[in-house]
């Protein structure tokens, strides 16, 4: 096992947390892995969960009214006062 050199009190020494060099076949290359997974895929797979997440509308209940919630931060109630004044109370009561 190639492990991956770390830096300590000035002098470089393999570390002892399981951190390694290893061929990743979704990269193609040889990459850092720690004990379980290649790290850039561990990532990756982060960064694609929170592209995700940023995209999701997300719809709320509020009282009787249902308010959504669009990745672009534009909020939509079903009442009926919103439909009139673009705005109302309950789309000021979700986060
Ligand atoms: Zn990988
Ligand atoms: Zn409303």
């Amino acid at each position: 096992m190639e492990w991956i050199k770390w830096k300590r009190g000035g002098r470089w020494v393999d570390n002892d947390e399981g951190y390694h060099y290893a061929y990743c076949h979704a990269c193609c290359r040889k990459t850092e892995h720690d004990l379980r997974s290649c790290i850039e895929c561990d990532n990756r797979a982060i960064r694609r969960r929170q592209r995700a997440a940023r995209k999701q509308v997300r719809t709320l209940n509020v009282g009787d009214y249902t308010v959504k919630v669009y990745p672009n931060g534009k909020k939509y109630c079903s009442c009926k006062g919103f439909q009139f004044r673009k705005t109302c109370k309950h789309v000021g009561m979700v986060a």
